[in-house]
């Protein structure tokens, strides 16, 4: 296919393909779905060969936020049974931590609920960093705290953050019908002070809320002139209890599609599978790893996602490594980056095939272990 050809050839070069390339690879069918990810998975290889980097998030902080986000099990009047704690001491995050990076993960995600840190909520963040670092040297720490205020990225950054994470989530024009509490333009704006502290910029979206195709390659279009060092990729779980608990609109081979778009668009990024991995792609996750070279290990932040064992598994069976902590994940000319941003169990599946559309309430478990519980956290 000349189409991509050309966007291969413009991957290995970092040349940004043109709207109507990266539109034309959302409307593929699912016959050309294999060489699509091929040729996607050329780039991938081309600029992270075939590590794969792994991530661990850490709830701080769940539910109980004022914000409105209609995605969220969190948000402002969610009825989703999620776990709601206020905010993990030190120690606490830094044990949570230490399970994620025993199963092999680089990064700790540390995340909290809220419209974004007070003062105080980052001295207490801070704190933590300082922890986990002391007790994990080599590890990468992400904080996720929401909009930040004037000086709080540089606070941050002196405590040791490597990266900051805010996502754009979806595009300019439709950001007002998903969120009403913040605007777009807040959350670039948090992403460009992280990026002027020295922090890594981690941004992403999140797929499957409704949006056209238009939407996808705006927000991909609009993180690739922000540029991040990292996109995190989600796929909306639809949480019943909010608002959006009733999209269930994607498949496997359009989350394949979606990563493989984000791949051309944002070439020698690290693209991560973020939440919805397992509700959405299902047993199509290790053609994924040919597109993303970054995932989640193990639970999210109020879903559980698979066994962590079962993640080094399928990284291993389909011919991948896990990155280690001596391995640089980003290119050499992206130096100024990092060197040292929702999921459903695998439970019993439906012996028919399930429609588009249809809903998979059955692949939503609810995070009932790890933080803010007596239970061990799953990595
Ligand atoms: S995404 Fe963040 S800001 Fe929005 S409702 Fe959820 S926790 Fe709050």
């Amino acid at each position: 296919m000349d189409l991509l050809k050309t966007l291969v050839d413009k991957g290995l070069r970092r040349e940004t393909p043109t709207r109507e390339e990266a539109l034309a690879v959302l409307a593929t069918s699912d016959d050309d779905l294999l060489e699509v990810v091929t040729a996607a998975g050329r780039v991938r290889r081309h600029w992270f060969g075939r590590r794969v980097k792994l991530n661990y998030l850490v709830n701080l902080k769940s539910g109980l936020c004022p914000e409105d986000c209609s995605y969220c099990s969190q948000r402002l009047g969610s009825e989703a049974g999620i776990l709601k704690y206020s905010w993990l001491k030190p120690d606490q995050a830094s044990e949570a931590a230490a399970a994620g990076l025993a199963g092999g993960a680089k990064r700790v995600c540390l995340v909290a609920s809220g419209r974004g840190p007070t003062d105080k909520d980052v001295d207490r963040v801070s704190e933590t960093i300082r922890t986990i670092k002391e007790q994990h040297e080599d590890v990468e720490v992400c904080a996720c705290l929401g909009l930040l205020s004037d000086g709080q990225a540089e606070r941050l950054r002196a405590a040791g953050a490597d990266a900051y994470n805010h996502n754009l989530n979806t595009s300019e024009a439709t950001y007002g019908d998903i969120t009403t509490t913040h605007t777009y333009a807040d959350r670039v704006d948090t992403v460009r002070k992280a990026h002027a502290a020295g922090l890594s910029a981690c941004s992403g979206l999140i797929a499957g809320m409704g949006e056209t195709d238009e939407d996808l390659v705006d927000v991909v279009f609009s993180l690739r002139e922000l540029d991040p060092d990292s996109v995190p990729v989600n796929f909306l779980i639809p949480f019943e209890g909010t608002p959006l608990g009733k999209e269930w609109n994607l498949t496997p081979q359009r989350c394949l599609r979606i990563l493989a778009m984000v791949r051309f668009v944002c070439p020698d990024v690290e693209v991560r599978i973020a939440g919805g991995r397992e509700v959405h792609l299902r047993t199509l996750q290790p053609l994924a790893l040919h597109l993303a070279n970054s995932i989640f290990l193990g639970d999210y932040l109020t879903s559980e996602g698979q066994a962590g064992k079962a993640d080094l598994e399928m990284i291993a069976d389909a011919g991948f490594e896990v990155e280690g902590t001596d391995q640089v994940t980003l290119p050499e000319h992206r130096a100024g980056g990092c060197h040292p941003g929702e999921g459903g169990g695998c439970g019993s599946a439906s012996a028919a095939t399930p429609e588009a559309g249809e809903p998979r309430t059955d692949l939503v478990a609810v995070r009932r272990r790890g933080a803010g519980t007596d239970l061990a956290p799953n990595a």
